[in-house]
This record gives C-alpha cells, structure tokens and sequence, in this order.
C-alpha cells in the first residue's frame, strides 16, 4: 500500500507546467510552478507548516495550544490543516471586506473567525492586527504567527521550493519571476537558486498601489507610492522583515487589469485555473519581454486556485464594472460570436 499518513505529508513536490499560448510572444521556455496542488490550494501550505514547526521546536507552541494570525486567505488555509493535524485550535482576525466564503472556507476546517472593522488604522485597538495581537497576550500558550516577520516563511521556501525548481529544471533555470507580499517565497526561492549559479535573475512583480519596488529601487519607504488596489497577494505598504532585497535583480509593477485579465487568459488558454497573482506574475513577464532571449528558461510561480476568485476575476459583472472588460465582448459571448 502506498499512502500518507496524514494530508500535511502532501505539502510540496508541486509540478513544474510548460505554457504556450499566453507566453507565445516571448522568445524563451516559460514553466508554470503550479502550487495550488498543495492541499490547502496555495503556496502557503509550505510556510505555515514550517512555521508551526519551529514555533513548537522554539517551544512557542505546546500541545493543545492556540494558533493565532490576522488573515483570511491562503496562510490562514494552512494554519488551518496544521491545527487540525497537530490538534491546536486557531483564531484568525480578519476585516469586514473580506468575502463570507473566505470566512466559511476557514471555519470548514475548524478556525474561529474574528471580523473586524476595515476603516480603523493598524494601531487601532479594534483592527485586525490588534485584536490578533491582544488575543496573543490574553490566551495561555498561544502563539501569534506574523507571516511577515517570522523568517521560517522565506526558510520553508530556501528548504522546498527552490531545490525543487533547481531539480526539476535539472539546474537549466536562468529566471525566477515571483508576484510578491510578505517577500517569503521570492527571498527564500531566490537565494536558493543564487547559491546554486548566481547567473539566476530574479524578478519581483509588484502591484501598483504598493510601495515594495521603490523601496527596492532607492532604499526608500515613499508613502506616495501607497493607494488603494484591488490585486490579492502582493504589494505592501511597509516592508516585511522576510525580505533580503539583495536576493532581488529587477521589480516590475503590474495594473489591476493586467492581472486579472492574464488570470483569465491563463485558466482559458493553458487550461490551468489560478489565482489572481497567477495573472499579474505572467503580465509582469511579458512586459520584460526586450530582456529575454531563446536560450532562456524561466520559472514563474503560480500561488493560488482560481476558486478563491469566482466572486470576482471569474465573474464578468465585477470585471465590468471595474472596466477590466469590455461590454462588447461580453455581448459578443452572449451572441455566440465571443
Ligand atoms: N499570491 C498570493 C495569492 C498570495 O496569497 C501571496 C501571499 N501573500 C503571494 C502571492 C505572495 O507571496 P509571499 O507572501 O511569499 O511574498
């Protein structure tokens, strides 16, 4: 018999998918690191396991402990499937925009929810952050995460995605393209890949609205690059400790629209389901297409499944009326000739 003995002993070994029809303008091999097979559907599986580890082997977490973080989305999924595995209970804050599916899908695997108003500053005692952190000071042995900060996120990402890229492209990797938020998977990937041939180039891909690339550009925090986005995932308005920009050769920032229209031309033409920052990784690509060549091998990671987003980019009406599709064409579908 060939088995696991528990759903975390599937985290990783995701597979490497060649794409055709979105990059066939690029003159160079595109592969698709597809990480929704993790089993909580997202890269994040790799990081929240490794960081309940080394809480429990820092002795942070004991048994029956409480696992606490303000997310809603994909490390909140794999806090989750640890707790349940390890037998510790979790709290996740979250905000009141966040989606009551996002909310449902934590709870299914036996999170408590705290929602929180959005309108308040970080520092406010009822935003998410600090009912997170208040819960932490106030629940005996519990354990506060903090994916931004905590470094076992970039090391879970030295140890697993980047050997397993480096084997997979049998060392023949010359770009890694990563669409970027708390920095974890980009530093971890990259300095692994960089040790292994420091020929690799690395690019970030940022969200417009964000202040991560400026910051990579000029070493300086500019509050003037920061406004309201739509883009899940990626983009930051500081700069999380998991980050080494060093590991960083080139930022490049991508709209809304880009993402989200590319998402939805990768699920249509490649058959592969993913994510919003799927979308914006792949449009930050193309938009460097004058630095690649034939030769070239690049690796790009795909985060998440599309079924996280069928409330929005897979939804025509929330396209529309964010003017990232057209009328006419959704016209044309519905008359047959889309
Ligand atoms: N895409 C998605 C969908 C994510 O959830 C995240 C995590 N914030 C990222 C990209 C960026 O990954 P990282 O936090 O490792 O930089």
């Amino acid at each position: 018999m060939k088995y696991f003995d528990n759903i975390l002993q599937t985290i990783g070994h995701t597979p490497l998918v060649k794409l055709h029809k979105v990059t066939s303008d690029l003159p160079c091999t595109v592969l698709a690191k597809v990480e929704f097979f993790n089993p909580g559907n997202s890269i994040k599986d790799r990081m929240a396991i490794k960081m309940v580890e080394v809480a429990e082997q820092q002795g942070y977490l004991k048994p029956g402990g409480t696992i606490i973080e303000g997310t809603s989305g994909n490390t909140g999924m794999g806090l989750a499937l640890a707790a349940v595995i390890k037998g510790y209970k979790c709290i996740f804050t979250t905000t009141d925009k966040q989606s009551k599916e996002k909310i449902d899908i934590l709870k299914a695997v036996g999170a408590e929810v705290i929602v929180c108003p959005t309108n308040v500053e970080p520092d406010d005692p009822k935003s998410y952050y600090s009912v997170a952190k208040r819960l932490a000071k106030e629940i005996p042995n519990s354990f506060y995460v903090n994916q931004y900060d905590n470094l076992a996120n970039r090391d879970a990402h030295y140890e697993q995605t980047g050997p397993e890229i480096w084997e997979q492209t049998g060392g023949k990797i010359t770009h890694l393209v990563v669409a970027t938020g708390t920095g974890g998977t980009v530093t971890g990937t990259g300095k692994y890949l960089k040790e292994q041939n420091s020929a690799v180039q690395v690019w970030a891909i940022d969200s417009y609205g964000s202040l991560l690339k400026k910051f990579h550009d000029t070493g300086k925090i500019d509050m003037s690059e920061v406004y309201p986005y739509i883009t899940e995932g990626i983009g930051e308005d500081f700069v999380p400790a998991n980050y080494d920009m060093s590991v960083i050769d080139l930022f490049e920032k991508v709209t809304d629209k880009d993402g989200a229209v590319m998402a939805r031309r990768i699920a249509k033409e490649e058959g592969i389901f993913v994510g919003y920052s799927a979308g914006s990784a792949i449009a930050g690509l193309k938009q460097l297409k004058h630095l690649l060549k034939p030769t070239d091998v690049v690796v790009v990671v795909f985060h998440d499944h599309g079924s996280r987003y069928v409330g929005k980019v897979y939804n025509d009406q929330w396209m529309m009326e964010r003017g990232f599709l057209d009328v006419r064409s959704v016209k044309d579908i519905v008359s047959g000739r889309g």
